[in-house]
């Protein structure tokens, strides 16, 4: 009978795992997904010398905590599958960093074997590394392969197999995670132990590290299987936790990291990598670099890159969204004269195409400013602006780390702080990564974009790129101050190192871009036909009811009744004659009759829940410039920045019914004897700093805590409405308008 051996692949992403599986099992493999996940979940086949053997490619991570669903994966299966060996590819160009996942194989103590992978590539670079002097200090076999042409590859197999023979059990290394945490370690172990805390299955050192490193998985696990042991345990957790946070402001996670990255430099450096070449050789992307992030020029290229976008995002959309808003100027046209007088009627122009009508059309703008961020983005230089960054947020008290949050929050313009605060996780400093936190909401996201269009177009229509170019720099300057502000009270505290590696620069492929855009593009348009609407639907209600009381109605309709029978024989004379051309009479009448309809509409809306709201809002927002309807619109934005253009859209059509229903949001402001350029900046400056809308809200309650939570809507209005006061005083004082 052959032998039947189970092998998993694990490695970085682009270690080359999917090129060497593909050597190894040829066509004999089957892809599918893990149960109830997307990770794609490979197996091959493979025969060698009369075994066969099953090989699993796992996904590839960085890591082995809880972060991603591979990661998960990853762990799962090892620890429920226990293949006899795990053949770990790791890159030789890049040893330092694919060692890390090696170093936490070990520690879990899975049987292993270590496949060097492009050697080839690491030989062009002129590195050279002694496999056998690894394989000794690690403890397992090193084998250099080629996977791209095969070299090596039987040689694996065979080491593999041999350690497959052995059918040891697993044998966990330790590594000493500096006195706090080793400390730690000794009084969870034997606990856990005492236990057979969580089934047993994990080696009791591994638990105990995960606690430390505060794995969401392990610790919910711990809680289901054994609650008691689990409390006694986060006490022991907590309390060092506490330590480490107070004494040398990290998380036990980054010590653990740390250590990790230093056991593994005291192996490369015990003479396992050798650089041939003196100087580095530079490579294309090197030389590149050397241009676009040199220290004098890098940020000025920045800077045009950026002004570049705008300008291009600006001149392209211009005509799609002029061509957007007539349509939607139409289809109300259209619904005025189909629908009847009437409440439906009102909810359909005002309160659906008004609101959701003024929120899609942005969507060209959204798409062009998408499609120029992807190509920042799939081409590596988007890296690159974190890299230059990284200088400039160190002054403000902030960590090289922070820059992807506050890109992705809408750093370039066209985030989202959603999954900027989520991506603070990535911080090990708990005060840098609280300044971090507060402060990514300051950036101009996807929400706050039309707002932003909409504003510039109405009032600074002859300069909008270099407008809205002005108030990204203000976005990020105001946010750095802030942090700044933070990180010198409430946060005070040391800086933590960094190091950052950069992605070789690629050509951008149509196919990649197009899918970033339209997903983005997509998830805008898809809020706006749903949260959106509610939203929109919701404000319009509360600013239709209560309704005016039934003998003020009356009173109106008695005016008009008035003024129409006082010029009822002009009409008919009128109308006898010429029909086209209207005597001053008539055009007086049609004037005064609109005069008392908008009137009517006027002390309707006021009348309103929301005309209220605005109204006693108006007491401390006059200041800043504000008008009531105005309130109306930045309450709303609280749920969701876009209500504030579709909620002005609605109120401003609600107070002046009849008017020109063609006419866009932006000529009615325009318009408007209550808004001028001074109160314009005054609004957006108040938009952009104000509260974070309510999904932010939620997610930084949950990355951090209610109060934080709390902290940032009233620090962050508070902040907002100074600033928007002293735009408009000073504004004011000088004319500006
Ligand atoms: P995975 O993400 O780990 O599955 O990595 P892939 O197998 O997709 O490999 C990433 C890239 O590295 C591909 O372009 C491969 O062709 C290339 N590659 C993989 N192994 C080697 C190697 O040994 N030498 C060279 N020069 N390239 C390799
Ligand atoms: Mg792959």
């Amino acid at each position: 009978m052959t032998r039947q051996v189970i092998m998993a692949l694990a490695g970085n992403p682009n270690a080359g795992k999917t090129t060497l599986f593909n050597q190894l099992t040829g066509a004999r493999q089957h892809v599918g997904n893990y149960p109830g996940i997307t990770v794609d979940h490979k197996e091959g086949l493979l025969e060698h010398q009369g075994t066969r053997i099953t090989i699993t490619d796992l996904p590839g991570t960085y890591s082995m905590t809880a972060y991603s669903a591979e990661e998960l994966v990853a762990r799962d299966y090892l620890i429920s599958n226990r293949p006899e060996v795990v053949i770990n590819i790791v890159d030789a160009s890049n040893l330092e960093r694919n060692l890390y996942l090696t170093c936490q194989f070990l520690e879990l103590g899975v049987p292993l074997v270590i496949a060097l992978n492009m050697v080839d590539v690491a030989r062009d670079r002129g590195i050279e590394i002694k496999a056998d002097k690894l394989a000794d200090l690690l403890g397992v076999p090193v084998v250099p392969i080629i996977a791209r042409s095969g070299f090596g590859k039987d040689k694996l197999i065979d080491e593999a197999l041999a350690v497959a023979a052995r059918k040891q059990s697993w044998q966990p290394r330790d590594i000493s995670y500096g006195d706090d945490l080793d400390a730690a370690i000794a009084a969870l172990v034997p606990k856990i132990e005492a236990t057979h805390f969580v089934d047993g299955l994990y080696p009791p050192r591994y638990i105990a590290l995960k606690y430390l490193e505060n794995d969401e998985q392990i610790l919910a696990k711990g809680k289901d299987t054994d609650p008691a042991t689990a409390a006694e345990l986060e006490a022991i957790v907590n309390s060092v936790c506490e330590h480490t946070t107070k004494t040398l402001d990290v998380y036990p996670e980054a010590i653990i990291a740390d250590h990790r990255y230093g056991f593994i430099k005291s192996i490369i450096r015990q003479g396992v990598v050798t650089h041939k070449f003196d100087t580095d050789r530079l490579y294309t992307s090197d030389r590149i670099d050397q241009v676009l992030t040199n220290r004098l020029i890098g940020p000025v290229i920045m800077l045009a890159i950026l002004f570049g976008v705008y300008q291009f995002t600006f001149s392209w959309s211009e005509l799609p969204v002029a061509l957007l808003e007539d349509f939607f100027g139409w289809l109300s046209a259209a619904t005025e004269t189909i629908l009847p007088d009437g409440r439906l009627k009102s909810l359909v122009i005002s309160g659906i195409i008004g609101g959701v009508g003024g929120v899609l059309g942005f969507v060209p703008l959204i798409m062009f400013m998408f499609f120029a961020i992807a190509i920042l983005e799939d081409s590596g230089y988007l890296a690159r602006v974190a890299y230059m960054m990284d200088r400039v947020f160190r002054i403000f008290g902030l960590h090289g780390s922070s820059v992807m949050p506050f890109i992705v929050s809408g750093g370039i313009a066209g985030g989202c702080a959603v999954p900027g605060v989520m991506a603070t996780r990535t911080l090990r400093s708990p005060k840098e990564r609280m300044a971090t936190l507060l402060t990514v909401p300051f950036m101009n996201c996807g929400a706050k974009m039309p707002v932003l269009a909409l504003l510039i177009g109405a009032f600074f229509s002859d300069n909008k790129a270099q407008y809205m170019f002005l108030f990204t720099m203000l976005a990020w300057i105001v946010a750095l101050l802030a942090a700044r502000l933070l990180r010198s009270t409430v946060l005070r505290g040391a800086p933590t190192p960094f190091v950052m590696e950069l992605p070789p620069y690629r050509f951008p492929t149509m196919r990649g871009l197009l899918i970033h855009t339209w997903e983005r593009t997509w998830q805008y348009i898809k809020k706006a036909g749903t949260v959106i609407l509610g939203i929109s639907i919701l404000l319009w209600a509360m600013m239709t009811f209560p309704q005016l009381p039934a003998e003020r109605l009356a009173g109106y309709e008695a005016m008009r009744q008035n003024i129409a029978s006082g010029y009822d024989e002009t009409i008919v004379a009128e109308q006898a004659q010429e029909r086209t051309v209207l005597s001053a009479a008539a055009t007086d009448l049609a004037g005064q009759l609109q005069e008392i309809n908008k009137r009517e509409a006027e002390e309707a809306l006021r009348h309103s829940l929301a005309g209220r709201i605005g109204i006693a809002v108006e007491t401390v927002s006059h200041l800043a410039g504000f008008d009531w309807r105005t309130n109306i619109a930045l309450i709303g934005g609280f749920a969701a920045k876009e209500v504030i253009i579709s909620t002005l859209g609605t109120a401003y059509s609600m107070g002046e019914v009849n008017t020109d229903q063609t006419e866009s949001l932006g000529e009615r402001l325009k318009k408007d004897s209550n808004w001028n350029r001074v109160v314009a900046v005054a609004a957006l400056v108040f938009i952009m700093f104000y509260a974070p809308c309510f999904v932010t809200v939620i997610c930084i309650a949950r990355e951090a805590s209610w109060r934080w939570a709390l902290f940032s809507i009233g620090f962050n209005t508070v902040f907002a409405f100074i600033l928007a006061v002293l735009v408009f005083q000073i504004g004011s004082f000088f004319h500006l308008g």
